[in-house]
């Protein structure tokens, strides 16, 4: 009873985040896709597509403004999900036949052209970025992530300290990242819409995304202007520490 009980909470969880479309997906390691439906990662037809909004673009006021959410999704996301589909039609057909998902472009991206790089990048680190924010959040991890970054960091104070400088020091445009590898956590940044799931000697950081922030001015810029470290202390109150915890439990 009790078994079935946890069961079914297990599934239920994996289901919100879309698991059970990554376990169709194939039965292959997936990275990228463990927690994202399928028709985001896969190519369904050829075309990658915007996936939804769990929340909207007001409901993470006054943290992050409504209007930023809005062009941010519906513009910037949205250019990199149609930049990608134009540039996955240039392929040749040999070339873009292995290429099942953005788990297969990741590891496969030093042999592809820039704009495959930078739009399946844009269009990854969006999607997860906006799946591990939710309205009235913040506060602090529990259960094994919190083990984790206590055991890694020293504590969740200066795990967040580390994570905010980072943060801060990413020259440019770029991503901050909490991730985990072979079950150690670690934290670092990417420029352009790179990311630690790309096979590539100049992403210095390698693993499987837990918490990812956008350091790019386009995130920003409307309501903090040129105060980057205004933008990164709001976005603490907006973290999915209940998600990341999940992603945190799959990906180790
Ligand atoms: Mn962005």
């Amino acid at each position: 009873m009790e078994n079935n009980r946890r069961d079914f909470i297990k599934k239920t969880a994996a289901l919100a985040l879309g698991t059970i479309a990554a376990t169709s997906a194939g039965n292959k390691a997936l990275a990228a896709t463990q927690f994202l439906e399928k028709e985001i990662i896969v190519p369904e037809g050829g075309k990658f597509s915007l996936p939804k909004l769990s929340y909207e673009y007001d409901a993470l006021e006054p943290h992050i403004d409504k209007l930023t959410m809005e062009i941010h999704y519906s513009k910037h996301h949205q250019a990199y999900v149609t930049n990608l589909n134009k540039a996955f039609e240039t392929l040749d057909a040999k070339t873009a036949a292995t290429l099942s998902d953005l788990d297969d472009i990741f590891a496969n991206v030093d042999k592809l052209p820039p704009a495959i790089r930078n739009n399946a990048g844009g269009h990854y680190n969006h999607t997860f970025f906006w799946r591990v924010m939710k309205p009235k959040a913040g506060g602090i991890p529990t259960g094994k992530l919190a083990e984790a970054i206590s055991a890694s960091f020293g504590s969740f104070d200066s795990f967040k300290k580390e994570f905010t400088d980072v943060a801060l020091k990413r020259f440019g445009s770029g991503w901050a990242w909490l991730v985990v590898n072979k079950g150690k956590l670690s934290i670092g940044s990417t420029a352009n819409q790179d990311n630690p799931l790309m096979k590539l000697d100049s992403v210095e950081i390698k693993g499987k995304p837990v918490i990812a922030l956008d350091v790019w001015e386009h995130a920003y810029y409307l309501k903090n202007q040129n105060k980057r470290a205004d933008y990164i202390f709001s976005f603490w109150n907006v973290v999915d520490w209940e998600a990341a915890g999940q992603i945190y439990e799959m990906a180790k």
